[in-house]
Protein backbone atom coordinates (compact mmCIF):
# COMPACT_ATOMS: atom_id res chain seq x y z
CA UNK A 1 0.00 0.00 0.00
CA UNK A 2 2.85 2.55 0.56
CA UNK A 3 3.80 1.94 -3.17
CA UNK A 4 0.62 3.24 -3.97
CA UNK A 5 0.30 5.66 -2.20
CA UNK A 6 3.96 6.80 -3.22
CA UNK A 7 3.59 6.74 -6.48
CA UNK A 8 -0.10 8.56 -5.78
CA UNK A 9 1.52 11.19 -4.12
CA UNK A 10 3.96 12.00 -7.27
CA UNK A 11 0.90 11.95 -9.63
CA UNK A 12 -0.74 14.45 -7.47
CA UNK A 13 2.03 16.98 -7.79
CA UNK A 14 0.70 20.37 -8.74
CA UNK A 15 4.08 22.35 -10.19
CA UNK A 16 6.95 19.88 -11.45
CA UNK A 17 9.38 21.50 -13.23
CA UNK A 18 10.19 18.88 -16.08
CA UNK A 19 7.96 17.12 -17.81
CA UNK A 20 7.64 13.55 -17.22
CA UNK A 21 8.73 11.55 -20.34
CA UNK A 22 6.39 9.55 -22.40
CA UNK A 23 5.83 6.02 -21.43
CA UNK A 24 7.77 3.43 -23.63
CA UNK A 25 6.93 0.68 -25.32
CA UNK A 26 9.79 -1.29 -24.11
CA UNK A 27 9.37 -2.79 -21.09
CA UNK A 28 12.66 -3.92 -20.18
CA UNK A 29 13.95 0.15 -21.04
CA UNK A 30 14.32 1.74 -17.14
CA UNK A 31 11.82 4.64 -16.61
CA UNK A 32 13.33 7.43 -15.06
CA UNK A 33 13.16 8.72 -11.76
CA UNK A 34 9.50 10.60 -10.85
CA UNK A 35 10.18 14.14 -11.28
CA UNK A 36 11.29 17.15 -8.98
CA UNK A 37 8.43 19.28 -7.91
CA UNK A 38 9.41 22.72 -6.71
CA UNK A 39 10.65 22.41 -3.36
CA UNK A 40 12.97 19.58 -3.80
CA UNK A 41 14.53 21.21 -7.28
CA UNK A 42 15.33 24.08 -5.19
CA UNK A 43 16.92 21.59 -2.71
CA UNK A 44 19.03 19.99 -4.94
CA UNK A 45 19.75 23.21 -7.22
CA UNK A 46 23.80 22.57 -5.55
CA UNK A 47 24.06 26.02 -3.92
CA UNK A 48 23.51 25.19 -0.66
CA UNK A 49 24.35 22.63 2.07
CA UNK A 50 21.06 21.80 3.12
CA UNK A 51 19.49 19.30 6.39
CA UNK A 52 15.77 17.84 6.44
CA UNK A 53 14.97 16.59 9.50
CA UNK A 54 12.81 13.19 8.79
CA UNK A 55 12.44 11.87 12.54
CA UNK A 56 12.31 13.47 15.60
CA UNK A 57 10.84 11.54 18.53
CA UNK A 58 12.68 8.80 20.23
CA UNK A 59 11.39 5.17 21.45
CA UNK A 60 8.88 7.03 23.21
CA UNK A 61 5.33 7.13 20.90
CA UNK A 62 4.24 9.96 18.91
CA UNK A 63 1.81 10.63 16.34
CA UNK A 64 3.14 12.98 14.79
CA UNK A 65 7.06 12.52 14.68
CA UNK A 66 8.91 9.54 13.19
CA UNK A 67 12.05 8.04 15.03
CA UNK A 68 15.39 8.80 14.48
CA UNK A 69 16.26 10.59 10.66
CA UNK A 70 17.89 13.54 9.73
CA UNK A 71 18.99 14.00 6.02
CA UNK A 72 21.93 16.04 4.49
CA UNK A 73 21.53 17.27 1.01
CA UNK A 74 25.20 18.24 -0.71
CA UNK A 75 25.19 18.86 -4.27
CA UNK A 76 22.81 16.80 -6.13
CA UNK A 77 22.81 13.87 -3.45
CA UNK A 78 21.23 13.12 -0.14
CA UNK A 79 22.82 11.20 2.61
CA UNK A 80 20.47 9.66 5.48
CA UNK A 81 21.91 10.02 9.07
CA UNK A 82 19.48 6.92 10.64
CA UNK A 83 16.23 5.59 9.37
CA UNK A 84 13.79 5.40 12.20
CA UNK A 85 10.68 3.10 12.08
CA UNK A 86 8.33 5.86 10.15
CA UNK A 87 11.09 8.09 9.04
CA UNK A 88 10.34 6.91 4.99
CA UNK A 89 6.62 7.85 5.46
CA UNK A 90 7.79 11.52 6.55
CA UNK A 91 9.68 11.56 3.04
CA UNK A 92 7.11 10.69 1.21
CA UNK A 93 5.04 12.82 2.59
CA UNK A 94 8.21 15.70 1.44
CA UNK A 95 7.68 14.07 -2.16
CA UNK A 96 11.50 13.24 -1.70
CA UNK A 97 13.13 11.98 -4.00
CA UNK A 98 14.70 8.52 -3.12
CA UNK A 99 16.89 8.02 -6.01
CA UNK A 100 18.55 10.99 -4.72
CA UNK A 101 19.71 8.98 -1.86
CA UNK A 102 23.35 7.94 -2.20
CA UNK A 103 24.50 6.88 1.21
CA UNK A 104 23.03 6.13 4.30
CA UNK A 105 24.95 6.49 7.75
CA UNK A 106 23.95 4.59 11.07
CA UNK A 107 24.75 5.96 14.49
CA UNK A 108 24.02 2.73 16.16
CA UNK A 109 21.94 -0.17 16.61
CA UNK A 110 19.06 0.90 19.05
CA UNK A 111 15.63 0.04 17.11
CA UNK A 112 14.33 3.49 17.08
CA UNK A 113 17.61 4.12 14.41
CA UNK A 114 17.08 1.42 11.99
CA UNK A 115 13.70 0.35 11.86
CA UNK A 116 12.74 1.83 8.41
CA UNK A 117 16.24 0.39 6.90
CA UNK A 118 14.28 -1.94 4.65
CA UNK A 119 11.58 0.33 3.84
CA UNK A 120 14.33 2.50 2.29
CA UNK A 121 16.07 0.08 -0.19
CA UNK A 122 12.10 -0.37 -1.50
CA UNK A 123 11.51 2.50 -1.68
CA UNK A 124 14.83 4.02 -3.27
CA UNK A 125 14.80 0.83 -5.81
CA UNK A 126 11.09 2.02 -6.62
CA UNK A 127 11.91 5.32 -6.77
CA UNK A 128 15.15 4.68 -9.84
CA UNK A 129 17.96 4.03 -7.87
CA UNK A 130 20.45 2.16 -9.99
CA UNK A 131 22.84 1.12 -8.08
CA UNK A 132 23.87 0.14 -4.47
CA UNK A 133 23.02 1.66 -1.66
CA UNK A 134 25.99 1.46 0.83
CA UNK A 135 25.24 1.97 4.82
CA UNK A 136 28.00 3.46 6.56
CA UNK A 137 28.34 2.50 10.23
CA UNK A 138 31.01 1.18 12.62
CA UNK A 139 31.30 -2.58 13.89
CA UNK A 140 27.84 -4.34 13.34
CA UNK A 141 26.88 -2.91 10.26
CA UNK A 142 27.55 -5.46 8.03
CA UNK A 143 25.44 -7.80 10.23
CA UNK A 144 22.94 -5.30 10.17
CA UNK A 145 22.72 -5.21 6.49
CA UNK A 146 22.71 -8.54 5.81
CA UNK A 147 19.65 -9.31 7.74
CA UNK A 148 17.65 -6.52 5.90
CA UNK A 149 18.34 -7.55 2.43
CA UNK A 150 17.49 -11.19 3.30
CA UNK A 151 13.94 -10.31 4.56
CA UNK A 152 13.60 -7.72 1.78
CA UNK A 153 15.26 -9.84 -0.87
CA UNK A 154 11.56 -12.08 -2.01
CA UNK A 155 9.60 -8.55 -1.68
CA UNK A 156 12.29 -6.90 -4.34
CA UNK A 157 11.54 -9.77 -6.94
CA UNK A 158 8.18 -10.10 -6.37
CA UNK A 159 8.00 -5.82 -7.28
CA UNK A 160 9.93 -7.07 -10.23
CA UNK A 161 7.08 -9.79 -11.01
CA UNK A 162 4.55 -7.31 -11.11
CA UNK A 163 6.07 -4.03 -12.34
CA UNK A 164 8.98 -5.42 -14.90
CA UNK A 165 12.23 -4.10 -15.25
CA UNK A 166 11.31 -1.36 -16.42
CA UNK A 167 10.33 -0.40 -13.15
CA UNK A 168 12.82 -2.84 -10.64
CA UNK A 169 16.11 -2.98 -11.14
CA UNK A 170 16.84 -6.22 -8.81
CA UNK A 171 20.63 -6.21 -9.76
CA UNK A 172 21.11 -2.92 -7.56
CA UNK A 173 18.45 -3.70 -4.80
CA UNK A 174 21.15 -4.80 -1.88
CA UNK A 175 22.06 -2.52 0.43
CA UNK A 176 25.99 -2.91 0.41
CA UNK A 177 27.74 -2.20 3.99
CA UNK A 178 30.62 0.12 4.36
CA UNK A 179 32.09 -0.84 7.76
CA UNK A 180 34.49 1.93 9.37
CA UNK A 181 35.73 3.15 12.89
CA UNK A 182 38.46 -0.35 13.45
CA UNK A 183 40.65 2.56 15.78
CA UNK A 184 37.47 3.46 17.96
CA UNK A 185 38.58 1.09 20.55
CA UNK A 186 35.85 2.27 23.28
CA UNK A 187 37.92 5.40 24.63
CA UNK A 188 35.60 7.79 23.04
CA UNK A 189 38.05 9.69 21.39
CA UNK A 190 38.08 9.10 18.10
CA UNK A 191 37.16 10.23 15.12
CA UNK A 192 37.45 9.31 11.48
CA UNK A 193 36.91 10.51 8.07
CA UNK A 194 34.96 7.60 6.42
CA UNK A 195 33.78 9.37 2.58
CA UNK A 196 35.07 11.99 0.60
CA UNK A 197 33.01 12.85 -2.62
CA UNK A 198 33.36 15.90 -4.81
CA UNK A 199 33.35 18.75 -2.30
CA UNK A 200 31.91 16.87 0.88
CA UNK A 201 33.95 14.99 3.55
CA UNK A 202 32.12 13.11 6.03
CA UNK A 203 33.70 12.37 9.64
CA UNK A 204 32.54 9.89 11.92
CA UNK A 205 33.44 10.17 15.50
CA UNK A 206 32.52 8.47 19.14
CA UNK A 207 30.15 9.44 21.80
CA UNK A 208 29.16 8.43 24.78
CA UNK A 209 26.18 6.53 24.92
CA UNK A 210 27.85 3.94 27.16
CA UNK A 211 27.45 0.79 27.34
CA UNK A 212 26.30 1.25 23.91
CA UNK A 213 29.66 0.80 21.64
CA UNK A 214 30.10 1.75 19.01
CA UNK A 215 28.04 4.59 18.88
CA UNK A 216 28.90 7.48 16.74
CA UNK A 217 28.27 10.79 15.65
CA UNK A 218 28.73 12.20 12.20
CA UNK A 219 30.15 15.88 10.75
CA UNK A 220 29.42 16.85 7.05
CA UNK A 221 32.07 19.35 5.88
CA UNK A 222 31.07 20.92 2.47
CA UNK A 223 32.61 24.17 0.78
CA UNK A 224 33.73 25.65 4.24
CA UNK A 225 29.84 24.96 5.45
CA UNK A 226 29.39 22.05 7.96
CA UNK A 227 26.41 20.41 9.97
CA UNK A 228 26.84 17.92 13.11
CA UNK A 229 24.83 15.13 13.88
CA UNK A 230 25.37 13.82 17.29
CA UNK A 231 23.54 10.59 17.49
CA UNK A 232 22.64 9.32 20.86
CA UNK A 233 25.01 10.72 23.51
CA UNK A 234 25.70 11.80 26.70
CA UNK A 235 27.82 15.01 27.42
CA UNK A 236 30.90 13.93 25.98
CA UNK A 237 34.05 15.95 25.09
CA UNK A 238 34.89 14.23 21.79
CA UNK A 239 31.21 15.53 20.73
CA UNK A 240 31.92 19.10 21.90
CA UNK A 241 35.46 18.82 20.07
CA UNK A 242 33.54 17.41 16.96
CA UNK A 243 31.00 20.01 16.64
CA UNK A 244 33.82 23.21 17.11
CA UNK A 245 32.29 25.94 14.78
CA UNK A 246 29.95 23.97 13.13
CA UNK A 247 27.22 25.82 11.56
CA UNK A 248 24.67 23.85 12.89
CA UNK A 249 24.50 20.94 15.55
CA UNK A 250 21.68 18.67 15.60
CA UNK A 251 21.58 16.96 18.66
CA UNK A 252 19.57 14.78 20.58
CA UNK A 253 18.13 15.27 24.27
CA UNK A 254 16.37 14.20 27.08
CA UNK A 255 14.93 16.31 29.44
CA UNK A 256 15.44 14.26 33.16
CA UNK A 257 13.10 16.58 34.85
CA UNK A 258 10.37 14.98 32.94
CA UNK A 259 11.47 11.45 32.54
CA UNK A 260 11.95 11.79 36.87
CA UNK A 261 8.77 12.42 36.64
CA UNK A 262 7.69 9.82 34.61
CA UNK A 263 9.33 7.40 36.82
CA UNK A 264 7.75 8.78 40.35
CA UNK A 265 4.36 8.18 38.37
CA UNK A 266 4.70 4.75 37.13
CA UNK A 267 6.29 3.70 40.45
CA UNK A 268 3.14 4.83 41.82
CA UNK A 269 0.96 3.12 39.95
CA UNK A 270 3.02 -0.36 40.32
CA UNK A 271 4.90 -0.49 36.76
CA UNK A 272 8.19 -1.12 38.34
CA UNK A 273 9.80 -2.40 34.91
CA UNK A 274 8.47 0.79 32.86
CA UNK A 275 9.64 2.74 36.03
CA UNK A 276 13.27 0.91 35.87
CA UNK A 277 13.39 1.74 32.19
CA UNK A 278 12.75 5.66 33.25
CA UNK A 279 15.61 5.61 36.01
CA UNK A 280 18.09 3.73 33.54
CA UNK A 281 17.76 5.90 30.41
CA UNK A 282 18.82 9.57 31.91
CA UNK A 283 22.80 8.23 32.31
CA UNK A 284 22.81 7.76 28.16
CA UNK A 285 21.62 10.66 26.89
CA UNK A 286 22.14 14.35 26.97
CA UNK A 287 20.17 16.95 28.75
CA UNK A 288 18.82 20.14 26.90
CA UNK A 289 21.08 22.18 29.08
CA UNK A 290 24.06 20.17 28.27
CA UNK A 291 23.26 20.25 25.10
CA UNK A 292 23.39 23.82 25.37
CA UNK A 293 26.35 24.21 26.96
CA UNK A 294 27.59 22.11 24.38
CA UNK A 295 26.89 24.11 21.55
CA UNK A 296 28.15 27.44 23.44
CA UNK A 297 31.65 25.81 23.92
CA UNK A 298 32.04 24.70 20.36
CA UNK A 299 30.80 27.87 18.96
CA UNK A 300 28.04 26.06 16.87
CA UNK A 301 25.54 28.83 15.22
CA UNK A 302 22.33 27.08 15.32
CA UNK A 303 21.37 24.38 17.69
CA UNK A 304 18.99 21.83 16.74
CA UNK A 305 17.13 19.53 19.14
CA UNK A 306 15.85 16.53 17.95
CA UNK A 307 15.30 12.68 19.26
CA UNK A 308 13.21 14.02 21.81
CA UNK A 309 12.70 12.21 25.48
CA UNK A 310 9.53 12.03 26.03
CA UNK A 311 8.57 13.49 22.61
CA UNK A 312 4.90 14.05 23.35
CA UNK A 313 5.73 16.92 25.97
CA UNK A 314 8.34 18.10 24.04
CA UNK A 315 6.34 21.77 23.53
CA UNK A 316 5.99 21.95 27.55
CA UNK A 317 8.11 24.58 29.06
CA UNK A 318 9.46 22.45 31.63
CA UNK A 319 11.04 20.45 28.71
CA UNK A 320 13.91 23.08 27.72
CA UNK A 321 13.75 25.21 31.18
CA UNK A 322 17.04 26.30 31.59
CA UNK A 323 18.25 26.94 27.64
CA UNK A 324 16.90 30.18 26.80
CA UNK A 325 19.63 31.49 29.74
CA UNK A 326 22.31 30.27 28.47
CA UNK A 327 21.35 30.19 24.19
CA UNK A 328 20.60 33.91 22.19
CA UNK A 329 17.11 33.91 21.00
CA UNK A 330 17.25 32.38 17.59
CA UNK A 331 20.23 30.49 17.98
CA UNK A 332 18.46 27.18 19.00
CA UNK A 333 15.07 25.95 17.35
CA UNK A 334 13.10 22.64 18.53
CA UNK A 335 13.15 20.09 15.62
CA UNK A 336 9.89 19.07 13.66
CA UNK A 337 9.86 16.61 11.18
CA UNK A 338 9.74 18.31 7.73
CA UNK A 339 12.21 21.29 9.66
CA UNK A 340 14.33 22.49 6.67
CA UNK A 341 17.68 24.25 7.23
CA UNK A 342 19.71 25.88 4.63
CA UNK A 343 23.82 27.04 4.44
CA UNK A 344 24.56 28.47 1.30
CA UNK A 345 27.90 28.01 -0.34
CA UNK A 346 30.28 31.25 -0.11
CA UNK A 347 27.70 33.00 2.81
CA UNK A 348 28.05 32.43 6.67
CA UNK A 349 23.86 32.31 6.57
CA UNK A 350 21.83 29.74 8.00
CA UNK A 351 18.52 29.91 6.86
CA UNK A 352 14.96 28.19 8.43
CA UNK A 353 12.10 26.56 6.04
CA UNK A 354 10.09 23.53 5.99
CA UNK A 355 8.70 21.13 4.01
CA UNK A 356 5.97 19.91 6.59
CA UNK A 357 4.32 22.03 8.69
CA UNK A 358 5.90 22.52 12.87
CA UNK A 359 2.88 20.37 15.12
CA UNK A 360 1.05 22.16 17.08
ZN1 LIG B 1 20.27 4.80 21.48
ZN1 LIG C 1 17.71 6.69 20.11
Amino acid sequence: MRLLAMVFAAAALSACTTTPPAATTAQAQPLPPMPLNVAMTEVFDGKALRVILCGTSSPLPDPGRAKACTIVVAGDKAYVIDTGPESWEQLQRMQFPGSRIAGIFITHFHSDHIGDLGEFRMQTMVAGRRQMLPVHGPRGVANLVAGFNLAYEEDARLRLAHHGEAVIDLASSPLVAKEFGKAFLGKLDAEEVILRDGDLTVTAFEVDHDPIRPAVGYRFDWKGRSVVISGDTALSSNFTANAKDADVLVTESLAPNLIGMAQQQMNAAGNSRAAKIMADIPDYHISPVDAAKTANEASVKLLVYTHHIPSAQVNLPPYFAGVAAIRPVNSWVIGWDGLRIDLPAGSSDVKQGELLPKPN
